[in-house]
């Protein structure tokens, strides 16, 4: 059972996605933005802010606490969770956890405030071999010197700052010459938003830096301490890209079961025919094993568990898989209507793929998992 608070707040965000999300899902996913005023009403509401603590304005919310927030919001829109995700998630944890006292006094009270952050590790040579980045900054005087081009990277049109992974040593270095900026967006960052197949709407761009100068106090940590930092943001991160999955599966749900008791064939509603109930019930234990392992990451991270990285991998690994499955057999359960824009899976289907591959693929969720049995992952 969930604690008497998790359930207020979930109750509460399901109310706010319902009233004020549910009319606009399908425009953000047609128009690949969302509109205006609903980024301030969610800002208002601090989603974009969940892990920002009280201390800097922020609702202060636990891992376990973000992921049911996130999840009530992706239940209704996804673009809008994983917007959620990274802003409220991914953007504050580096900040909070390593940065200066005035770090966190400007970004995470602006953040606090209803402004938005992104995150942007990723690069067009490289995405899973992320000690490979090639973005430069090169110290000049009390600034550093930023140029390179990051892609896929989550709300940068929207964002008034982002956290760049930075090459500041030798190419050579790999890892040990990375570290982390905060790099406002004004006046010389560039985006161009991509055409992406789902999570549409939440801003996926090419953003480019051109000589944009950045104070040395922007520093996150130490001078190539980034990479570290940046592979324990991705740590939360997964925990809470997943809870974007797992709205998506339970929404993918709701409708597929609602349908199969409407929908009649040979004379009885659908769900009374055994290969439809089969389906059903395996959609409801992956739902419910999906919901087990994820919360079970989210304590084990909210506790510093020295194992939570494996459990935060292991947890993508499935939610992100069976998340595709189950998601498949609900468009089954639909037939025709389910392959099209008249029902909300035929987007359910397009968004859940990603988290196949976002905040770490598949295949590199597996390879942190033997690492971590293997003794050679551990956090700080
Ligand atoms: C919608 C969306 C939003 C995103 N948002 C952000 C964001 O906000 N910020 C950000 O920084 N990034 C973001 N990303 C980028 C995402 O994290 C990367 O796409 C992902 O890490 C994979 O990198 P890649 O695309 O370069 O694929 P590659 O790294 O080129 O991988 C291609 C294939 O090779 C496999 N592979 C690669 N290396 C290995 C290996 N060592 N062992 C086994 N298999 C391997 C991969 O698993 C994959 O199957 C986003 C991506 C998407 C699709």
């Amino acid at each position: 059972m969930e604690a008497p608070n998790v359930g207020v707040l979930r109750s509460s965000v399901r109310e706010f996605a319902e009233k004020r999300l549910k009319g606009v899902a399908k425009v953000i996913d047609e128009s690949n933005r969302v509109p205006e005023d609903v980024l301030k009403d969610v800002a208002s509401m601090g989603y974009f802010a969940l892990r920002v603590p009280e201390d800097y304005g922020g609702p202060g919310l636990s891992v376990l606490e973000s992921v049911v927030a996130i999840e009530e919001l992706s239940r209704v829109s996804s673009a809008v969770g994983i917007m959620a995700t990274v802003s409220g998630s991914m953007v504050p944890y580096p900040i909070a956890t390593y940065g200066s006292i005035e770090l966190k006094e400007k970004y995470l009270s602006l953040l606090a405030k209803g402004g938005i952050g992104a995150f942007a590790l990723t690069e067009p040579c490289c995405g899973s071999d992320a000690a490979a980045i090639t973005t430069r900054a090169e110290l000049d005087g009390g600034e550093f010197l930023v140029n390179g081009t990051k892609t896929y990277i989550t709300n940068a049109p929207y964002a008034d700052f982002f956290i760049v992974a930075v090459r500041t040593g030798r190419p050579e270095d790999r890892h040990r010459g990375i570290s982390l900026l905060v790099v406002d967006r004004e006046p010389c960052v560039k985006i161009s938003k991509l055409e992406m197949l789902g999570y549409r709407g939440s801003g996926t761009s090419e953003v480019k830096f051109e000589d944009c100068r950045v104070p040395r106090e922007n520093l996150i940590g130490e001078l190539g301490g980034g990479f570290k930092i940046a592979m324990m943001t991705l740590n939360e991160g997964r925990i809470t890209t997943s809870a974007t999955a797992l709205g998506i599966m339970q929404a993918a749900f709701e409708e597929a079961f609602e349908y199969s008791k409407q929908r009649t064939s040979m004379d009885v509603p659908i769900i009374e025919h055994q290969m439809v109930q089969y389906l059903i019930s395996e959609m409801a234990v992956l739902l419910e094993t999906s919901k087990l392992l994820l919360y079970e990451a989210a304590r084990k991270a909210d506790e510093g568990h020295p194992d939570y990285i494996r459990y935060a991998s292991m947890a993508k690994l499935y939610v992100a898989s069976r998340g595709v499955d189950l998601v498949r057999m609900a468009m089954q359960v639909m037939g025709g209507i389910g392959y099209s824009k008249e029902s909300i899976v035929e987007r359910l289907y397009r968004d859940i793929k990603m988290v196949e591959i976002g905040d770490g693929t598949n295949e590199i969720q597996r390879m942190v998992i033997v690492r971590s049995l293997l003794g050679r992952i551990r956090p700080k």
